[in-house]
């Protein structure tokens, strides 16, 4: 896996974008001011010649985890489909937003989705960043029961990007839940295995233990602040760098 310096542009990453940048704060849906405001961000940080796949969340209208068994007669398997087709509609709404802005895309799913997508097939993938061509990965990894996280884990290893970035609506990785203890501590860096041993909810531990495992630096960051899209995907140090060679917690 390449490694880059903080401050030094990526040659490829994958970003993934929760469902929460799709909508406003403490909404649902899909706002299309706040998918533009995603798409400008993305463009502008296209300029640098970075390859840029991005993985979409679905969070803002459905998260199968929600439906636990014996609640519905949805089971959890049928929501956690629904939470991969919840990922093609913010595909399809920030891929048309792109588009507005110039931006060539493609958009590709893990779960086949023919009349509006390409199916994901990795030598296309990587094909499609090589000629300049922004990819949107929607459908998650296809299968139930994991998260988006995962699937940006899995792009991210099996595209060789140098880094994975996940654009949240925290600031990065906290000691604690910041939006329920004001006192919770902001990390610049740690490692693999502290947020492993703390419990951090910052990814499913899936994804986190793929990433430990090959050595894939994440950096998580506010996708709410102006410019922060680009400045991640240029290298600069914002968020939480989460990787093998952070020594202890800083905060
Ligand atoms: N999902 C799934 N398999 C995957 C990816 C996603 O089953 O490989 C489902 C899962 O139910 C998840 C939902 O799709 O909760 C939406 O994705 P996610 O929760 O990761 O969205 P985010 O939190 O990033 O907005």
């Amino acid at each position: 896996m390449t490694d880059v310096a903080a401050g030094q542009a990526y040659g490829r990453v994958v970003l993934k974008i929760s469902g929460d940048g799709f909508t406003e704060p403490g909404q649902r849906g899909i706002v299309p001011e706040a998918v533009l405001h995603l798409a400008r961000q993305i463009h502008s940080a296209a300029q640098s010649g970075t390859q840029i796949a991005i993985v979409l969340g679905g969070g803002n209208l459905i998260r199968g985890a929600q439906f636990t068994a014996g609640q519905s007669y949805i089971h959890e398997y049928t929501a956690h489909y629904m939470g991969m087709v919840a990922t093609v509609m913010n595909g399809l709404a920030l891929q048309d937003a792109l588009e507005s802005l110039g931006c060539e895309t493609r958009l590709m799913t893990a779960l086949h989705m023919n009349g509006v997508a390409e199916p994901y097939i990795h030598r296309r993938a990587r094909r499609h960043l090589e000629k300049g061509r922004l990819i949107l990965l929607a459908g998650g990894t296809g299968s139930p029961y994991v998260t988006t996280d995962t699937a940006a884990a899995q792009r991210a290893l099996e595209l060789e990007a140098a880094v994975l970035l996940k654009a949240t609506r925290v600031d990065g990785v906290y000691s604690d839940d910041p939006e329920k203890n004001p006192h919770a501590i902001l990390y610049s860096e740690i490692s693999y295995e502290e947020v492993r041993r703390q419990n951090l909810r910052v990814m499913d531990p899936e994804a986190i233990a793929k990433c430990m495992q090959y050595d894939l630096p994440i950096v998580v960051f506010n996708f709410r602040k102006e410019g922060n899209i680009e400045r991640a995907i240029r290298g600069e140090r914002i968020g939480t760098r989460i990787w093998r060679k952070a020594e202890a917690p800083l905060p």
